[in-house]
């Protein structure tokens, strides 16, 4: 037996080897703090999982859904934008599609557009899977650096004339993971004005949507007028309404892109479990004061951890969104070997930042999906072991 050449390209998922290394030392019986994964630590609101009993128990579920979803679903979906973003007029039968959490159709949607040697432009430091996916496809990945210095946001003048005119798909994320980054609209708008005159299918991942902090509300890049004729977005469940286990998001906008996602997708799988379906809808309906609930946990841990980092001395501005922190490590070392000494001396589990990109070196990334107590904990470790940033 011998394994396509192509996984010597693909790296084992970051988040394998962390858990790998984990393991490992649970089974020596070492006390660990897991800052590791953004994986929310809270329970299914009780209205989903309630519905997602009932659907159970109806046999019109039991049978094969739809790729793209039930139109039910879809609705929901144009629904939500709707309400959401004020984005309005969104036919759901050509311009939004059922996904089995976002990191598929992240996967799916490269097989669609990108053919051997195509260049696609990945933010570095960024989610492992715009990578993976492109190499996947036979692609090329093309970095785009984000760094301190453009508040984490694509310097869009830095790509060279030939890279801009060849690329086929732009990634960008925001609220993002792993800066904690945000994005205005006109920062939006500047990206879907770029990839309309390079002619580039504009993919914004929406993952952390919901997760702001402190009065922020992140903008949807289909509000910018145009959008719709060159971006997806694509949304998950999982951050938001502590659904990870049950793998449900969406794709919306461009009709070409949702075609062209579809026509993979149906060849590959038979879409979402019709009860998720069902679930994910009264999902759509939390409220907005059931969803403060779920973020004033985040935002109570982010402070609990900015400020402790900061009386560490660390020079840290609390991010507006997501599930993390992204940590200088201290001069003198790197990502690695930072990670490294806070799992050894500290027991606490954090990935490097290069996990993330090149571009993610000299940083790690903390996440608050830890309750409160393990973060207070973590801080007095750290103090204990005499870790300072210096
Ligand atoms: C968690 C995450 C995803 C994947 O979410 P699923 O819907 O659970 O697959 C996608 N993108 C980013 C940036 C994420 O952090």
């Amino acid at each position: 037996m011998q394994f396509a050449k192509r996984l010597d390209k693909i790296p084992p998922y970051l988040f394998t080897e962390i858990d790998r290394k984990r393991q490992e030392l649970l089974a020596q019986g070492i006390d660990l703090i897991d800052m590791a994964i953004g994986d929310p630590d809270q329970p299914t609101l009780s209205p989903i999982v309630q519905t997602m009993h009932q659907a159970l128990d109806s046999p019109d579920t039991h049978n094969y859904p739809r790729s793209r979803g039930t139109l039910a679903y879809r609705q929901a979906v144009v629904d939500w934008m709707a309400h959401r973003f004020g984005v309005i007029g969104l036919d759901p039968q050509t311009q939004v599609t059922s996904s089995i959490g976002s990191k598929e159709a992240i996967h799916h949607i490269a097989l669609a557009f990108i053919q051997e040697g195509d260049l696609v432009l990945i933010p570095d430091p960024g989610y492992p899977v715009y990578r993976t996916s492109t190499l996947f496809a036979g692609g090329e990945p093309y970095p785009i650096f984000l760094t301190p210095d453009q508040q984490f946001l694509p310097d869009l003048t830095t790509i060279p004339e030939s890279v801009a005119q060849a690329a086929k798909i732009l990634w960008v994320n925001y609220p993002n993971n792993p800066t904690g980054a945000v994005a205005s609209l006109d920062d939006l708008a500047e990206m879907v004005e770029f990839c309309q005159h390079y002619d580039i299918l504009l993919c914004h991942d929406h993952a952390y949507s919901e997760i702001t902090y402190d009065g922020y509300r992140a903008p949807s890049v289909l509000q910018v007028p145009g959008a719709k004729d060159i971006a997806l977005e694509f949304h998950s469940l999982s951050k938001s309404y502590n659904m990870t286990g049950w793998r449900i998001g969406f794709v919306v906008g461009n009709v070409m892109g949702i075609q062209g996602l579809s026509q993979v997708k149906s060849n590959v799988d038979s879409g979402v479990f019709k009860a998720i379906q069902q679930a994910a809808i009264t999902a759509f309906s939390t409220s907005e004061s059931e969803l403060a609930a779920i973020t004033a946990i985040y935002q109570r841990r982010r402070d609990l951890l900015v400020s402790g980092l900061q009386a560490l001395g660390w020079p840290m501005t609390p991010p507006k969104a997501t599930l993390y922190c992204w940590v200088r490590v201290p001069r003198l070392y790197t990502s690695t070997e930072f990670a490294s000494l806070l799992l050894e001396t500290c027991g606490i589990v954090v990935p490097p930042g290069n996990g993330y990109g090149k571009g993610g070196e000299g940083f790690i990334r903390m996440t608050l999906t830890a309750p409160d107590a393990q973060i207070q904990e973590a801080i007095c470790r750290m103090k204990r072991a005499g870790i300072v940033y210096r």
